[in-house]
C-alpha cells in the first residue's frame, strides 16, 4: 500500500559514473531523480521479482527520462533489465488463499522480458507520436529486457549463484530466494572494486542468501514485524502466509552475523508507515544477534563503498 512519507522500495549503485537500479517500487524515477542521479547514466535495472510493489514504476523508470537518452552518436545504450524468467507453471492456491480469475489466461505468469514488452505495447502510442512533436531517440534503442534462469531450489542443495553480469568492472550475481508462490524471487550481489553490496529481495531466511551475502560490505535487507502484524489483526493463516513471505525483525540480525557482512541496512519496511515504528526501534531490534553495523534505511539514505577513492 502507498503510504504517506516513504516511497516503495527501489535502491541505486553507483559504479564510476555507471548507475544501476535495483526495484522500481513506487516513486523510484522521483527518488532517482531526488538523489541527483543522471538518467542519461542509467545503465540497468535489476528486478528482485514482478510483484507490483517491486515493479510498478519500471514504466516511468524507463519512458519519463527517454528524452535524454541519446548522446552525440544518437540513442544511448538500450537500459538493460534483468529479472525473473517465466515460472516454470502457475502456482495454485488452496481453499483459504485462491484465484478466482485468472487474468489473462493465454500467459497468466509473464516474466520480465514478457513485462517489458508489454509496457512498450501499452505505451505504444507514446513510443510512436510523441516523435512527431518533439526530438525523440529511436524508440527502438531505449530498453532490452534479459530473463534470468534460475532453478527453483531444491531442498538440501545448495544453489550455485548465477552469473547475470560480469564485465570486468561489475560483477552481479544471483539466486533464487523464497518468498511464498513468488516463483522465481530473486537476490542480487554487486562486486566491484570499491566494494561490494547485496539486495535481498522479498524472502523468508534463506541458506543460499546468507551463503551469497558472505563478507559483503553492506546488505540491504527487507524487514517485517509480524508480531505488529499479530496484534493488528493478522492471526492464523494469515499470519502463516506473511512469515513465508518475509523476514522478521528477530530475525534478520542473525541473517547478517551469518553472511559475516559489515553493514545491515534496513529497507522495504512492514509495516511501512513510519509513525508505527521508529527508525531507532527498526535498527534497535533489527541489530540484535548482529556483531556489525545496523542502519535502518530511509529514503534517500546513502553510503559510499569502502574503497571509493574519489
Ligand atoms: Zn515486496
Amino acid at each position: 500500500m502507498p503510504v504517506a512519507g516513504r516511497a516503495g522500495i527501489s535502491s541505486a549503485l553507483i559504479v564510476n559514473d555507471r548507475v544501476f537500479v535495483i526495484d522500481c517500487g513506487r516513486g523510484s524515477p522521483s527518488a532517482f531523480a531526488n538523489a541527483g542521479l543522471d538518467f542519461s547514466r542509467l545503465e540497468g535495472v535489476f528486478l528482485t521479482h514482478l510483484h507490483a510493489d517491486h515493479a510498478g514504476d519500471l514504466a516511468g523508470m524507463l519512458l519519463y527520462p527517454w528524452g535524454v537518452r541519446v548522446g552525440d552518436n544518437g540513442p544511448l545504450a538500450p537500459i538493460r533489465v534483468y529479472g525473473p524468467s517465466r515460472p516454470e507453471a502457475l502456482p495454485a492456491g488452496d481453499a483459504v488463499f485462491c484465484r478466482e480469475t485468472t487474468i489473462h489466461p493465454e500467459l497468466p505468469a509473464p516474466g520480465t522480458t514478457d513485462l517489458v514488452d508489454n509496457i512498450l505495447a501499452g505505451y505504444a502510442y507514446h513510443l510512436n507520436v510523441m516523435p512527431l512533436d518533439a526530438r525523440m531517440p529511436d524508440a527502438g534503442a531505449l530498453v532490452r529486457a534479459i530473463d534470468i534462469n534460475v532453478r527453483a531450489r531444491t531442498d538440501g542443495i545448495t544453489q550455485v549463484p548465477v552469473i547475470v553480469v560480469d564485465d570486468g568492472v561489475v560483477k552481479v550475481t544471483a539466486v533464487a530466494v523464497t518468498h511464498g508462490r513468488a516463483v522465481p524471487a530473486l537476490a542480487y550481489r554487486f562486486d566491484t572494486a570499491d566494494g561490494s553490496v547485496v539486495f535481498s529481495g522479498d524472502t523468508t531466511v534463506n541458506d543460499d542468501l546468507i551463503a551469497l551475502a558472505q563478507g559483503a560490505d553492506i546488505l540491504v535487507h527487507q524487514v517485517a514485524d509480524l508480531g505488529y502484524l499479530e496484534r493488528h489483526g493478522i492471526t492464523g493463516a494469515a499470519l502463516e502466509r506473511m512469515a513465508a513471505l518475509h523476514t522478521d525483525v528477530t530475525q534478520v540480525g542473525s541473517v547478517a552475523e551469518r553472511a559475516r557482512v559489515h553493514e545491515l541496512i534496513l529497507s522495504h519496511y512492514l509495516p511501512a508507515e513510519r509513525d508505527t515504528i521508529t527508525d531507532a526501534e527498526w535498527a534497535q531490534r533489527a541489530g540484535q544477534g548482529f556483531s556489525g553495523k545496523t542502519t535502518a534505511g530511509s529514503d534517500g539514505l546513502r553510503r559510499a563503498l569502502p574503497r571509493v577513492t574519489s
